[in-house]
């Protein structure tokens, strides 16, 4: 048994294809004539873009417009005149094209790998892909044809590319199985796509799976078992049975209010990383969003994002939301968010350090036209700001005094937005939670980040394997801190909201029915599976629970609890 991360939820079984993704072999040359070679090169990469393109075609297709970005993001990175200058550079210095194209992919992987981030480090994954593909095509290398792989397959490679995964019929593909990547790589949000169970980063899997070894995969847990019993693949039967029957069970959710057992009413939203995924928030009926975390729209770039380019995105998702309400949280940077041309120094302890709204304050070159790009898009529907890692009154009090000059500016301008745009604050730090009463009176709401929350809480770097058994949102120090920051919003008559993972966390549902919580915040794939969880809950019943719950000393305790009492 392996264990890995678990990247798409379901169990399959089935035969083993390994997925082979090796660069091409080639012989380097001395160039002579470079302006052949690099009619050669740009050949090759009209190859490229033509093949690439017609793959992202296929993609929207099978998968939803967002997914096949990933492959126009390819396009968009070879076509870069930064790369395309290093790869015709090293050709006029004689380099053939192979060389030139391998050594400049080289430079790029090295340097987005020099980080901690995951969307940095998958623009490295991005390069290697591009990489492969080109280097096939100069070589006259002929490509993998997943497309054909028989029924009950379990895909196995290092990791499963954009290109690689276009080719997929979600029906002939039982699992997947990779050696790297986590929950936010291209290959777990097109397993999450495609519906297909994922265990991601099992070390050395490639060498340990032959072609054509029964595997089963469990994607809930991040388990694979290489060649199972007959007693294992039962199980795993039993198991994709009872949690397909679920899914389906989910189905009569669909188009229901969020309500408590008793009737309560919350809200039930979910969380975006780009305006595309609020399509996905709708089609999985959620009723708004929660969070729309906008630094992958400034990961996705090479520079600052313009305050255009961040408006016509904030109001692509109010547009798409259609009245109901996007909360949008302003540059959430540093700690384990690296934006490399913000130029944010190497610091001892990054979540610590100059991040969020402290860089956002004091990079107000930043910060105004973010502010500015909320406001006009408030214009196209119920946009509200959301401001994280506050730890102090006077943060969100320069905030919204800095929203308000930008006011005065549009107006002066004569530039439509809502007058009353609210602005937010994200609980997510001792400080915050210890002061919720204060800044209950500054914030028109409040939302738990509680991934942070529970970071700073426990004093546990949320990212450290080592420690990772300290990081719970069921240790009684996060249980109370939630309490306190909800029981602070409703004293003060202002919705909270919770949007970090434990909103999701069905045996923590009681508890934050039992403390008040307004609405909860999720991926798309848990709102239906959250709204029935709210269902089963009463408050009475749930104050039971939470009362129990928070009289327990260990988190060990909490948690065995919290089980027993799941519904
Ligand atoms: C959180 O901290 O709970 C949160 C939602 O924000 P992020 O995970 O982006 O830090
Ligand atoms: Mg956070």
């Amino acid at each position: 048994m392996y264990k890995g991360i678990g990247g798409s939820a379901g169990y399959g079984v089935g035969k083993a294809v390994i997925i082979s993704n090796e660069l091409p072999v080639y012989e380097p040359r001395q160039i002579t004539d470079t302006e052949a070679e690099i009619s050669r090169f740009t050949d090759a990469v009209e190859q490229f873009v033509e093949k690439t393109m017609a793959m992202a075609d296929k993609m929207k297709a099978s998968v939803g417009e967002h997914n096949a970005e990933i492959l126009e993001g390819h396009v968009m990175m070879i076509s870069d005149p930064f790369m395309q200058d290093e790869i015709k550079g090293k050709i006029n210095q004689g380099d053939c094209a192979e060389k030139a194209v391998d050594e400049t992919c080289d430079m790029f992987i090295a340097m987005f790998s020099q980080t901690e981030d995951e969307l940095t480090m998958q623009r490295a994954t991005d390069i290697g892909d591009i990489r492969v593909r080109l280097l096939k095509i100069l070589t006259g290398t002929a490509d993998v044809n997943i497309s054909e792989v028989p029924a009950g397959t379990i895909l196995v490679a290092k990791d499963l590319t954009p290109s690689m995964t276009a080719g997929i019929v979600k029906e002939n593909v039982a699992g997947i199985l990779t050696e790297v990547g986590g929950k936010t790589s291209h290959s777990a949000i097109l397993a999450r796509a495609l519906e297909i169970p994922a265990v991601l980063s099992v070390e050395n899997v490639v060498s340990l799976v032959q072609d054509g070894m029964e595997i089963a995969v469990d994607g809930c847990e991040g388990i694979a078992v290489l060649n199972p019993d007959a007693a294992t693949v039962q199980e795993y039967e039993a198991k994709k049975k009872q949690y397909l029957e679920e899914k389906e069970a989910l189905k009569v959710f669909a188009g229901k209010e969020t309500v408590t057992a008793d009737g309560q009413k919350v809200a039930l939203y979910g969380n975006i990383g780009n305006p595309e995924d609020a399509a996905k928030v709708t089609e999985c009926d959620g009723e708004g969003i929660g969070l729309f975390r906008t630094e992958f729209l400034f990961m996705g770039s090479s520079q600052l994002p313009t305050e255009e380019e961040q408006f016509e995105a904030y109001k692509k998702a109010a547009v798409a939301m259609d009245g109901r309400e996007v909360i949008i949280r302003t540059l959430d940077v540093g700690g384990d968010k690296e934006i490399p041309y913000l130029g944010l120094e190497k610091e001892e302890n990054p979540f610590l350090g100059y991040r969020a709204v402290r860089f956002c304050l004091q990079r107000e070159d930043v910060y105004r036209p973010q502010l500015r790009a909320l406001l006009r898009a408030s214009a196209f529907g119920d946009v509200k700001i959301m401001v994280p890692l506050v730890t102090s009154v006077e943060e969100i009090r320069s905030v919204k005094a800095m929203v308000e000059e930008l006011k005065k500016e549009l107006d002066s301008e004569n530039i439509s937005y809502n007058k009353d745009i609210q602005v937010g604050v994200m609980i997510e730090t001792p400080a915050a939670s210890e002061i919720a009463d204060l800044l209950a009176k500054e914030a028109d709401f409040f939302s738990i980040g509680t991934n942070d929350l529970t970071q700073y809480t426990m004093a546990v770097d949320r990212g450290n394997a080592k420690v990772a058994y300290l990081y719970s949102a069921y240790h009684p120090a996060v249980l109370r801190s939630m309490k306190r920051i909800i029981g602070a919003a409703n004293e003060a008559g202002i919705m909270v909201g919770m949007c970090g993972e434990a909103a999701a966390d069905p045996l923590l549902t009681p508890l934050l029915v039992s403390f008040g919580l307004n609405e909860y915040s999720v991926s798309a794939t848990s709102i239906l599976a959250t709204r029935a969880t709210i269902s089963k809950w009463s408050k009475a019943e749930a104050d039971q629970v939470a009362d129990k719950a928070l009289s327990m000393a260990t988190e060990a305790e909490v948690a065995q609890y919290l089980k027993e009492s799941r519904k």
